[in-house]
């Protein structure tokens, strides 16, 4: 009798553990996100031995799908999304490398329905630079980068590499000697089994602190939207009166990569399962999303929490801020007027170019609000935002949102 209780409370476990922790939101336009197949890379050097020239993808992140020596200092680099069909961000990351210097044409081949999108950068030592006027050229249809190089592999990349390894030390390094109040805790893996982890922040008790969250990476390519979220956690955790009330008051979940396998295959814009996970919101198909919102549901209902705020970097061609248009129903009704504000009148010449919809699309944004009533941005950076005003931008937007909240 026992044992057959037993077995039922284990049956019973068992239902409650597959159950849903976060019900479905519902978004006017339903996006079918269920995995689709992805074409994987084949990883490999390209030796182009009687020319003593070298290409390699065989490293996370790279992009490179074939090679052709087309005459004695020309090749074309063909670059394929992971599948189609897919947004136009044509990514693209490989080393290269000769036995003798020399000077080589390097010819991007997109599929027909993809332009070049992303001026290279090149990393040589330890530092990145962007190819300047001369040596990179889109002449009609052909996208020409034209490289000097040596038996000292040069790193091309769409743009500066922060594959997971990268992502997860910055964290690590950021975090040290922080214990007592800042977690960087693994929540789940992805489907290729890669480690999904958390920056959870919380100072003293988390019993009914409002949560903020923050995440970056859904679509792999997108790093000048992470050095923004870099620029503003650091903020967060720099020691100084506004960071000291913030995390007394709020506790911080901040998700460094939400894309893991995604960045590591070097993909256009899809995680493994070929989904665009900025689609997923609404029924939570993929793992990074499911093992988000279920791990941001816990935190919540575990402490007697509301999530008030969700911001969520990304890039595009500009700087643009995606809001909600529905501000009444929130929890901070006059939150973004005071933080666009906050940015104008602390940052040199800065204006803030806000694209205010409603989301009938399943995206995070939408979620924060629908779900939660949370205030919920896309933080939008340029693929060609000088790094240097990135860093500003983030740290202000990090500074005026602590102090308004502060004083809320
Ligand atoms: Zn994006």
């Amino acid at each position: 009798m026992r044992s057959v209780n037993h077995l039922a409370n284990l049956c019973l476990s068992l239902v409650l553990a597959s159950c849903a922790i976060t019900p479905k939101v519902a978004f006017e336009n339903y996006v079918d996100t269920r995995s689709k197949p992805i074409r994987f890379q084949e990883k490999k050097t390209y030796s182009f031995d009687s020319a003593g020239v070298y290409f390699s993808n065989d490293f996370n992140g790279a992009r490179l799908n074939s090679v052709q020596q087309l005459n004695d200092s020309t090749y074309r680099l063909g670059i394929w999304p992971e599948n189609i069909p897919i947004n136009p961000s044509p990514y693209y990351a490989f080393k290269v490398w000769s036995d003798t210097q020399q000077s080589l044409i390097l010819q991007f081949d997109y599929p027909d329905a993809y332009r070049h999108r992303y001026l290279p950068k090149i990393k040589e030592d330890r530092s990145w630079v962007a190819a300047d006027s001369i040596s990179f050229q889109q002449i009609e249809n052909q996208t020409l980068l034209t490289l000097k190089v040596n038996s000292s592999p040069k790193l091309i990349s769409a743009q500066e590499l922060h594959s997971s390894n990268e992502v997860y030390a910055w964290v690590d390094n950021l975090v040290k000697g922080k214990d007592s109040y800042v977690q960087f805790k693994e929540i789940g893996k992805t489907v290729l089994k890669r480690s999904f982890k958390v920056i959870d922040i919380c100072k003293g008790s988390a019993e009914g602190k409002p949560v903020v969250v923050f995440i970056t990476r859904q679509h792999p390519p997108e790093v000048t939207g992470y050095f923004a979220f870099q620029s503003f956690i650091s903020t967060l955790l720099e020691s100084g009166q506004e960071s000291e009330a913030f995390l007394a008051k709020y506790r911080v979940l901040a998700f460094p990569l939400m894309n893991p396998d995604g960045v590591d295959l070097g993909h256009w814009r899809h995680n493994s399962g070929g989904v665009d996970l900025n689609r997923d919101w609404s029924k939570y198909h993929q793992k990074e999303i499911k093992t988000t919102v279920d791990f941001i549901s816990k935190t919540l209902k575990a402490s007697n929490s509301e999530l008030v705020l969700g911001l969520d970097f990304h890039s595009t061609y500009y700087d643009v801020f995606y809001t909600n248009e529905e501000r009444a129903a929130t929890h901070m009704p006059n939150f973004l007027e005071s933080w666009f504000s906050g940015l104008e009148a602390n940052i040199p010449d800065y204006e803030v170019n806000e694209k205010p919809s409603n989301s009938t699309q399943p995206v995070s944004k939408g979620w924060f609000l629908n779900k939660h009533k949370a205030v919920g941005v896309v933080f939008e950076i340029g693929d060609d935002t000088p790094r240097n005003r990135i860093r500003i931008v983030g740290k202000q937007a990090a500074l005026s949102m602590m102090s308004i909240m502060n004083s809320n």
